[in-house]
């Protein structure tokens, strides 16, 4: 095994300004851990983009290496749970936060980060998912969870061109499921029609200005990703027992609705959070992505990157100028 290796590294300047760089660094810099993994993929994300710029909300101390996601093969084991050669993946948890990250030739972490990689996915199709597509599909998990089923009704996918609404909208459809993806792109609807929507929305119209406390009921289950008015509208559009899920805020943080949904419509809202969700809850989803919901079209929403082209990726991604997910490729 080599001594050194290749990663993204991020360091803070004179003039407070943050710059990135491809440096090698020594294995033994790397943190304490049972288990330590030589990375083959690792996949971009918003949160590994503020990490990469100095955003001290995600990492607190710099120099660093981001990265939340990492699949790869065991390289040396304190752990009886795993041994050298198994393939797993890490996502979550501190991993690229303050946590040596997934832009590296190797990480070092606990070992209950770690999951086995599932039958039926290979380490790249793992992080063409990476957090965004694991977030989905927690989404569609506690949508079922909550006895909604493809008989209910219709289930709406906000922020459906994102990483986490195209894998959403892909599960449901292939789960047998009617779709409505709401998108703010018009010209997205072959795109979301492939993934399997039936019904492509237009952003606006789940935006109610009203002010009414309830609109038409037309969805069973809604899987926001967008947070804002959009949810409160979803709250107000669900039939009779219905649930939305919340993962994210790109529209806003802010919440604002009644109490009516909840108490005259048994409308339930459930949080989803992919960092700190249990282990147990982690391994049925993975085994659920790499079988009964694993999409076709997994290998069409990505695009590949390698360690000396992602510095490039970031400033994209930084300036919404990125489409679909991006994978980066850390051994051959
Ligand atoms: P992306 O940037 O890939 O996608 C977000 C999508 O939201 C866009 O593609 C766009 O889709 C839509 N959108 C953009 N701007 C607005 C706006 N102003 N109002 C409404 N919709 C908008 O993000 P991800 O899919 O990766 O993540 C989505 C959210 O989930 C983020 O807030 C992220 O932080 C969060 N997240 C949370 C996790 C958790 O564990 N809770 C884990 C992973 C992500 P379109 O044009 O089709 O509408």
């Amino acid at each position: 095994m080599e001594e050194t290796f290749k990663a993204l590294w991020i360091t803070e300047q004179s003039d407070q300004s943050f710059a990135r760089q491809i440096a090698r660094r020594n294995i033994d810099s790397l943190p304490p851990g049972e288990v330590l993994i030589r990375v083959h993929y690792s996949s971009l994300n918003y949160k590994d983009a503020l990490s990469a710029s100095g955003n001290r909300g995600v990492t607190r101390n710099y120099p660093h290496t981001p990265g939340i996601d990492a699949a790869g093969v065991v390289a040396e084991s304190q752990s009886p749970a795993f041994k050298a050669g198994d393939p797993v993946l890490v996502t979550g948890y501190d991993l690229g936060m303050n946590t040596s990250g997934g832009f590296a030739e190797y990480i070092r972490v606990p070992v209950g980060w770690v999951v086995p990689l599932p039958n039926g996915l290979s380490l790249r199709e793992s992080m063409i998912y990476g957090t965004a597509g694991f977030t989905a599909a927690l989404s569609v998990h506690q949508l079922q969870k909550h006895d909604i089923k493809p008989e209910s009704g219709k289930i709406v996918v906000t922020g459906a061109t994102g990483g986490v609404g195209s894998v959403a909208v892909g599960i449901l459809a292939k789960a047998g499921y009617e779709v409505a993806a709401v998108t703010g792109k018009p010209e997205a609807g072959d795109f979301l029609r492939g993934l399997g929507a039936g019904e492509v929305i237009g952003r606006e119209e789940v935006d109610d200005q009203s002010g009414k406390p309830f609109l038409k009921a037309r969805f069973a289950g809604a899987v926001d990703t967008v947070g804002g008015n959009i949810l409160a509208t979803l709250l107000k559009s669900l039939h009779y027992g219905g649930i939305a899920t919340c993962c994210g805020l790109v529209q806003s943080p802010q919440l604002n609705t009644t109490v009516f949904p909840f108490i005259l419509r048994s409308v339930s809202l459930i949080g989803i959070d992919s960092v700190q969700c249990s282990q147990e809850v982690r391994r049925l989803v993975w085994n659920k992505l790499a079988a009964d919901w694993k999409l076709e079209q997994l290998d069409g929403l990505s695009r590949e990157c390698t360690l000396d082209e992602l510095p490039e990726r970031i400033d994209l991604i930084l300036n919404g100028k990125l489409k679909g997910r991006t994978v980066v490729r850390l051994a051959s």
